[in-house]
């Protein structure tokens, strides 16, 4: 909880100045209903969220006088009920073997670092995890792999750079199955340059996968870059559907003055959100929680 407050600092402390800076004259009309609305919106929260928190503050309290705190008790309220339903924990329990997660999400999104994050837990949970380098086209992806492959000390599946990626897919499930792993979790490209394309691959490689086990991917995880901003929205969209998205990992919750997109993507998407990413090491990776996220960023 200490490292989710000091890194939604950047966010609460941005929003908590700008709601004081509204409140100067402490009494809530429709001028200040109308600029902290304002300032819900910037502050990423999503518009859906912002009317309802300015609603819920003009029903109860026009005309009298608030407090910044009461303010930010109202926000804590709002962004803790719309976050509550999404919360949820990453469950393997569907007796695959191997659970399959095919991990997706733009290119510096986090992919490849919360592999190695989402590794050491797992391990250290006595699971059997084997990783596949689905992102062929960089060699420096499957070498970062590599690399958060082996301070779990466990394998990586590789492929000499520019092979297909669907056909390492199928050979690392094949492969993890026959030696009794728990979990496979594969690495994907997330070129944006050309969707369609990018899109096209990862349909292909899960229609591989299936040929397996028609169940498989069990989970797919797209991870999201909080500093992106709306940016994160758009991303949502665009793999939710054809990626067949199973849940959200947020990272770069560290330091960033944007957290409040992950309730607006909570509030229009309503996938469960699984992890938070609170910085580049391999302890940063947290399960998402919706009270603590909402006491954080209400600051
Ligand atoms: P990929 O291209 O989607 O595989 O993204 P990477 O895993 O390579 O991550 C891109 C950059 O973001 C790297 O420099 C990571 O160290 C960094 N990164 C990933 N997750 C976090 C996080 O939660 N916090 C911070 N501060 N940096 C992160």
């Amino acid at each position: 909880f200490q490292r989710l407050t000091s890194g939604l600092k950047k966010s609460s402390d941005q929003l908590t100045d700008n709601i004081a800076a509204v409140f100067t004259k402490k009494k809530l009309d429709d001028e200040t209903l109308e600029q902290l609305e304002d300032v819900l919106i910037q502050a990423d929260l999503g518009i859906d969220t912002a009317v309802e928190i300015t609603e819920r503050l003009a029903k109860d309290r026009f005309d009298k006088e608030i407090s910044v705190d009461e303010i930010r008790q109202v926000l804590r309220d709002e962004v803790a009920k719309v976050l509550e339903p999404v919360a949820q924990p990453l469950m393997l329990d569907g007796g695959h073997s191997p659970h399959v997660i095919l991990m997706v999400g733009v290119n510096g999104s986090g992919k490849t670092t919360t592999i190695g994050k989402l590794t050491a837990k797992l391990t250290a949970e006595g699971k059997k995890v084997v990783l596949a380098a689905g992102d062929t086209f960089r060699a420096a992806a499957v070498e970062q792999l590599q690399v958060w492959g082996e301070r779990s000390n466990v394998e990586v599946i590789t492929r000499p750079t520019g092979a297909d990626a669907s056909g390492l897919a199928f050979d690392a499930v094949t492969e993890a199955k026959a030696q009794g792993a728990d979990v496979l979790i594969i690495d994907t490209a997330g070129r944006l340059q050309n969707r369609d394309e990018l899109m096209a691959e990862l349909e292909k490689i899960i229609r591989v996968i299936k040929k397996i086990d028609e169940t498989a991917p069990h989970t797919t995880l797209l991870t999201l870059d909080a500093t992106t901003g709306q940016n994160a929205l758009n991303q949502v969209e665009i793999f939710g559907k054809r990626a067949n998205v199973s849940g959200l990992v947020m990272t770069k919750l560290d330091g960033t003055a944007r957290g409040g997109i992950l309730v607006a993507i909570a509030k229009k998407y309503k996938l469960p959100v699984h992890f938070i990413g609170v910085g580049e090491s391999i302890g940063d990776l947290e399960p998402f929680a919706a009270q603590d996220f909402a006491e954080a960023i209400a600051g």
